[in-house]
C-alpha cells in the first residue's frame, strides 16, 4: 500500500515476526560493525543455508544447474549469493545491491605517536562525516593486522563490556568561546581526531615512555609491532550494541544502518527464497560506496561482471554475449537507506516528496543533486512494475527525493549497475541522523523492506 503508516496495519502475528526479524537484524548490525565483519556473517549464513562457495564450484568443475545456491566472498570485503534459475541465465536476474561499508575513522599507516604524557592513534575518516559528532563518546577499534609472515590477526576491542574502550577527547565548554564561533565543519578539524589508546608510562624510560608501554602491551597480546601497523586495516568505530527507542521500542539506534539496514534485509530475502526460481536471482553486499564505490572491492570494479562471468562458465556457457545480455536483461533494486523526514528540520524537505518513519520501503526514481546530476533515473514503465509487485504482495511502500531541491544530495550504486543497460531503482529504508555515530530507523520500514526485497525476488520480471 503506497503513503500508509504501516504500524496501524499489523496483526498479532505480523507484529510477531516484525521483531523477530528485528532482533535478528540487531545481532547481524552488532557482530558486523565492518565491511569484513559483514562478509564473514554473511558467509557463515550463506553456508548455514546451503549456499557453497563458487571458488570450490569452479575448483570442482561441477556444472552449475537451476535450484544450486552459489556465494562469493570477495577480497573478504563485497559479497554476493545467487540462486540459479530455471530460464536460461540470458533472461537475466532479479538482483538486490546494498553496501556493507559505513562512515568512520581509519588508523593512518604511521600512526602512533606520544604527547604530554598521553598516546595516540591518529586517524584519517572514511565517509561524509559531521567530525564533531566523533569526539567524547566511546569508540571500538575493529580490523585486521596483516603481517609479513602472512598471518593476519583480526581485532575487536572495545565491545565487551569488559573491554576498554578508546576516546577522541573534545574542548571543555568552559574554554570554547573561540571554538564555539567556528563553522560546524572546523569546530572538530580532520587532524584532531586522534584516539587515545593509554597513558601509562614505563618506568625506566625517559623517551616516550606511554608509547613504549603501548607498544609492549600490543607486542605481549598481539606479538605486533609498531611497523605492523603500516599493513592494518583498523576502523574505529562507536563502541557498543544498537539499542530499541521509545517506549514503544519501536524503533533502532545503531551505527552503521545505512546501509547494513538493507544489506541485511536483501541477505535474508535470498536466503529465505524458498523452491527454484525462474528467473536467476541475485544479492550483492558491496563495499565502498561510502567513498565512491571506487577499489577492487567498490561496484565500479568490475568484480561483479566477472563473477557473472564465472558463473555462466560453470553453468557450461562460455559465451561474452551472454554475459552482456546477462546483465542487460536484469531488474535490480539498489538496496540504499534514504533520509527519513525529520520535524526537527523540516525545512530541507519538501513533504510531498519525502520519506516518513513507519510508512515502509522508500523508492527514489532518482537521487543526485542539483539538476538530478549523478543520478540514475529509474524508467517509469520500470516503476510501474515495482508498484505493480509491492501491491500484489501487500508491501507498504512510499516514493521520495533526498531532500528539497538544491538542499544538498547524495548517491548509490543504482547508475554503476544501470551502465550495462538493467532496470534500477532506488529501494531503501528511511534513516533519521545519517551518517551519525548513532542512527535510527523504525522497525515497521526494516520488515516492509524485507517484504519488499522477497516480493521483489519472486515477482520482478514477470
Ligand atoms: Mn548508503
Ligand atoms: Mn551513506
Amino acid at each position: 500500500m503506497y503513503a500508509k503508516n504501516a504500524w496501524q496495519q499489523y496483526s498479532p502475528e505480523d507484529m510477531k515476526a516484525l521483531e523477530a526479524f528485528a532482533q535478528d537484524y540487531r545481532k547481524f548490525l552488532d557482530g558486523g560493525k565492518t565491511e569484513r565483519e559483514c562478509v564473514k556473517e554473511a558467509v557463515a549464513e550463506a553456508e548455514a543455508k546451503g549456499f557453497k562457495s563458487l571458488d570450490d564450484v569452479i575448483r570442482s568443475g561441477e556444472t552449475v544447474k537451476p535450484g544450486d545456491r552459489i556465494y562469493c566472498a570477495w577480497m573478504k570485503k563485497s559479497f554476493m549469493a545467487f540462486i540459479v534459475g530455471t530460464e536460461p541465465m540470458e533472461n537475466g536476474m532479479n538482483i538486490l545491491g546494498a553496501h556493507i561499508d559505513s562512515p568512520r575513522m581509519d588508523i593512518k599507516q604511521n600512526p602512533m605517536y606520544e604527547d604530554e604524557s598521553i598516546a595516540y592513534l591518529d586517524t584519517h575518516y572514511y565517509g561524509g562525516i559531521k567530525k564533531y559528532q566523533w569526539v567524547a563518546l566511546p569508540l571500538a577499534m575493529h580490523g585486521v593486522v596483516a603481517k609479513k609472515d602472512g598471518t593476519c590477526l583480526e581485532v575487536a576491542i572495545g565491545e565487551d563490556p569488559a573491554d576498554p574502550i578508546f576516546y577522541i577527547s573534545d574542548l571543555l565548554i568552559h574554554l570554547s568561546a573561540d571554538q564555539m564561533q567556528k563553522s560546524a565543519r572546523e569546530v572538530i578539524e580532520g587532524e584532531a581526531l586522534n584516539v587515545i589508546i593509554g597513558s601509562m608510562p614505563l618506568k625506566d624510560e625517559e623517551k616516550e615512555p606511554v608509547k613504549k608501554a603501548v607498544l609492549q602491551l600490543l607486542k605481549d597480546k598481539y606479538g605486533m609491532e609498531e611497523e605492523d601497523f603500516l599493513s592494518a586495516e583498523l576502523e574505529i568505530v562507536p563502541a557498543g550494541a544498537s539499542r530499541e527507542v521509545g517506549f514503544d521500542r519501536s524503533l533502532i539506534a545503531g551505527y552503521g544502518h545505512d546501509d547494513r539496514v538493507c544489506a541485511y534485509p536483501s541477505l535474508r530475502a535470498i536466503e529465505d527464497y524458498e523452491g527454484v526460481p525462474a528467473r536467476t536471482l541475485c544479492a550483492i553486499l558491496t563495499d565502498k560506496e561510502e567513498i565512491g564505490s571506487v577499489g577492487a572491492t567498490g561496484m565500479n570494479s568490475n568484480f561483479f561482471e566477472n563473477v557473472i562471468a564465472e558463473l555462466l562458465h560453470a553453468a557450461g556457457i562460455d559465451s561474452n554475449l551472454a554475459v552482456r545480455r546477462m546483465l542487460r536483461n536484469s531488474y535490480m533494486l539498489s538496496s540504499d537507506v534514504s533520509a527519513g523526514f525529520d520535524p526537527n528540520f523540516a525545512s530541507v524537505f519538501e513533504k510531498k516528496n519525502a520519506a516518513f518513519l513507519g510508512k515502509g520501503i522508500c523508492f527514489n526514481k532518482f537521487t543526485g543533486r542539483g539538476g538530478k546530476s549523478g543520478s540514475n533515473d529509474a524508467n517509469a514503465e520500470y516503476v510501474a512494475q515495482v508498484r505493480r509487485i509491492m501491491d500484489d504482495n501487500g508491501v507498504d511502500f512510499q516514493t521520495a527525493e533526498l531532500g528539497r531541491v538544491d538542499a544538498g544530495g547524495g548517491g548509490t550504486i543504482a547508475y554503476m549497475c544501470a551502465k550495462y543497460g538493467m532496470n534500477v531503482i532506488d529501494a531503501g529504508i528511511a534513516v533519521l541522523s545519517m551518517h551519525a555515530p548513532w542512527e535510527l530507523i523504525s522497525k515497521a520500514d526494516l520488515w516492509e523492506g524485507y517484504k519488499c526485497y522477497l516480493a521483489f525476488l519472486k515477482d520482478a520480471g514477470k
